[in-house]
């Protein structure tokens, strides 16, 4: 099945359109189905959603199978991605609140429990090269440079990425990462 218009795979520099473009980077996790929708399947639904909030078509990862970092024991593995936008909204607060209503759609529910397992997380990882430390939100996301499920797909859209405000290359970040658990590709054509 092809993908719809809005969502294209591919590297940033193989659409010259978005050269110099501000653009959010928005990582994308779930490891918990909603009702009969696995993970993998939320994913994609999740794409289509973002790409409501880009006034050109998102440039979407792979989807990539991982070890839970930081979450309770016993937590089931999660699905990965990262997508690309142009964002309609003109301010990263604005993003974030769009996010959390697409969360919330997708059953999210948030407890007590730190990082327990979620239908649907979206974080903006970067917004631009804005620099913020807000009690709401913090850009860059202040994790992203530590975890291979968030780097390993965003290098697939923007190989030369620069997270915001650091030095080394995301891609030097990345082979610093170590004692994350494997970090798979998968094939998963069902709904694009
Ligand atoms: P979680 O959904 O568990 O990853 O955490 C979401 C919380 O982190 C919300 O309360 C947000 O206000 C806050 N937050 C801070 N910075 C960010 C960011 N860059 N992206 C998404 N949520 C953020």
């Amino acid at each position: 099945m092809s993908s719809p218009s809005n969502i294209i795979r591919a590297k940033l520099d193989d659409v010259p359109i978005l050269a110099g473009i501000e653009l959010a980077f928005i990582g994308i996790g779930s490891n918990l189905a909603k009702g009969q929708e696995e993970p993998a399947a939320v994913l994609q639904r999740a794409f289509a959603a973002l790409a409501l909030l880009s006034d050109y078509p998102i440039l979407v990862s792979s989807l990539w199978e991982s070890s839970p970092v930081d979450c309770p024991p016993g937590s089931p593995r999660f699905i990965n991605a990262v997508a690309a936008l142009r964002p309609r909204h003109d301010s990263p607060r604005q993003l974030l609140s769009s996010l959390q209503k697409i969360e919330n759609e997708y059953g999210r529910k948030r407890g007590t429990v730190r990082n327990a397992p979620r239908t649907l997380d979206l974080d903006i990882l970067s917004f631009g090269e804005v620099l913020m430390q807000e009690a709401e939100l913090t850009l860059p996301h202040p994790r992203m440079h530590q975890r291979a499920f968030v780097l390993q797909p965003l290098l697939e859209i923007s190989p030369n990425f620069i997270v915001p405000g650091m030095n080394p290359p995301a891609s030097q970040l990345l082979r610093g990462i170590v004692d994350q658990g494997a970090l798979t590709p998968i094939n998963f054509t069902k709904s694009l």
